[in-house]
């Protein structure tokens, strides 16, 4: 999608701090990092989010994956993993994304 940050960023038309890549999804570092360890994983393809119907079993399975190896790469053993979906539930930026959380103590439940 053409005015889509996150699809600007898989294409490289924006820049950011890569943490892992594999043919089909991207991880990266937030840029307002809400916690000492903030990455975002993508899918490279535009995927609204959990609701859209183009987010197939097997790329959710190799995003949360990919938090795991990214987390294990980190030394990181606590963490969150979220993704929001809909505006209710705090989601700004429109193409699917997995925050991975941690480095301190976290709440719940969220507010
Ligand atoms: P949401 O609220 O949609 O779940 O989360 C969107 C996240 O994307 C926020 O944590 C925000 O800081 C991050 N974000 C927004 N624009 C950019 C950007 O251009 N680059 C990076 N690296 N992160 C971004
Ligand atoms: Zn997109």
């Amino acid at each position: 999608m053409s005015d889509c940050v996150f699809c600007k960023i898989v294409a490289g038309q924006l820049p950011s701090k890569k943490v892992f890549e594999t043919d089909r999804l991207l991880a990266f570092e937030d840029i307002n990092p809400k916690a000492p360890t903030h990455i975002l994983l993508v899918p490279k393809k535009h995927v609204v989010n959990l609701a859209d119907g183009s987010a197939d079993p097997a790329l959710l399975g190799e995003l949360v994956a990919a938090s795991a190896e990214v987390a294990r790469q980190r030394g990181v053993t606590d963490y969150r993993l979220v993704t929001n979906t809909g505006a209710e539930a705090g989601q700004l930026v429109f193409h699917l994304h997995f925050h991975l959380l941690a480095g301190r103590r976290m709440g719940w439940p969220p507010g």
